[in-house]
């Protein structure tokens, strides 16, 4: 697809209900295609090469759709951030039956009887029953994560895996071998010039696949063929346009033995979709293709000119790119 008409791009911004990835709000652009709709929505630190799996990702939700799904619904994670005890607590019983928690841990400015209290929380809420997974977003070395596991392992009642302790795919490695918790890659996935290189080195047991930086749903099929390693999928924090072509994914998946981060609408004040699909019983239905935004919720949460015109110039690099790879 050449360069889509202006008129078929809206770029957004929605508060979040609490600070995310040192967030306040998310912004993106939504573009019309002859297939539907795909949300453009790198984040501000990714730069125009690694923006370009995010463009390709929308571009197939937008001209040709996604593969058909094998399952009507998918199990979800509730995500919680780096609140206190109470508010964790709060967001476990008001996800909509999650079954599984995935908690942030390592925030700069917290310490580990913060972590503690929070993931007592969460399995207070939970119960017996419920699995609950940390995220480390690689902030640890091997010996805080070897010194930390455990300790939150037990504050947890068991973890489910560690999500990306350490930076690297040889810290991974390290950590796997030492701890007795699985080891889930993410940024190592989708941030890496080599996907796959994780899955090789034998540096985890898990992998998190994120639609957009990896560049579209059938893009991801592949990757975890080839991987062969049971797959999580997640999301970059889209709106719900965004959210469904993970939907898509996890839907398509010959295998889905965990649950998914595709219930991060719940972090969002508003959406542009209109009747979002809600957790039920800790599933969220699989769309049957591309979801469309709503005319009143986009005027609602247009981004003012200057935003507008950073993702147009943003988007035209990009595009640009993509061109010089086609060539
Ligand atoms: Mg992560």
């Amino acid at each position: 697809m050449s360069a889509p008409s202006p008129t078929d791009l809206h770029v957004y911004r929605v508060g979040l209900r609490t600070r995310f990835r040192g967030l306040t709000s998310r912004d993106g652009m939504l573009v019309r295609g002859t297939a539907g709709w795909g949300e453009f929505a790198p984040f501000w630190d990714y730069d125009d090469a690694a923006a370009l799996a995010w463009w390709r990702s929308a571009l197939e939700a937008a001209d040709e759709g996604w593969p058909e799904p094998v399952r009507p619904s998918v199990p979800v994670n509730v995500t919680v951030p780096a609140v206190d005890a109470g508010t964790a607590h709060t967001l476990v019983t008001g996800s909509g039956g999650c079954r599984t928690a995935k908690v942030k841990v390592a925030e700069a400015g917290q310490d580990l009887a913060e972590e503690i209290a929070r993931l007592e929380a969460v399995r207070d809420a939970l119960g017996p029953g419920g699995a609950i997974r940390i995220d480390v977003n690689g902030r640890w070395d091997v010996a805080t994560a070897l010194a930390r596991l455990p300790v939150l392992d037990r504050a947890a009642g068991g973890l489910e895996y560690v999500e990306q302790p350490c930076a690297t795919v040889p810290e991974l490695a390290a950590v796997r071998r030492a701890s007795d918790v699985p080891v889930a890659a993410d940024e190592s996935v989708r941030r890496a010039q080599d996907p796959l290189a994780v899955a090789r080195a034998g540096a985890a047991d898990v992998l998190v696949l994120k639609v957009a930086p990896l560049g579209g749903v059938r893009a991801c099929l592949e990757l975890a063929e080839q991987a062969g390693l049971p797959v999580v999928v997640s999301s970059a924090l889209e709106s719900s346009v965004g959210l469904a072509a993970g939907l898509a994914l996890a839907g398509a998946l010959p295998e889905l033995p965990y649950a998914c981060g595709l219930a991060t609408a719940q972090l969002m004040l508003d959406d542009v979709v209109a009747d979002p699909p809600d957790v039920t019983d800790g599933e969220l239905p699989v769309p049957s293709g591309p979801v469309a935004p709503a005319e009143d919720l986009l005027a609602r949460h247009v981004a003012d000119p200057e935003l507008d015109r950073r993702w147009r110039t943003r988007l035209d690099r990009v595009v640009a790119l993509a061109a010089q790879e086609d060539r």
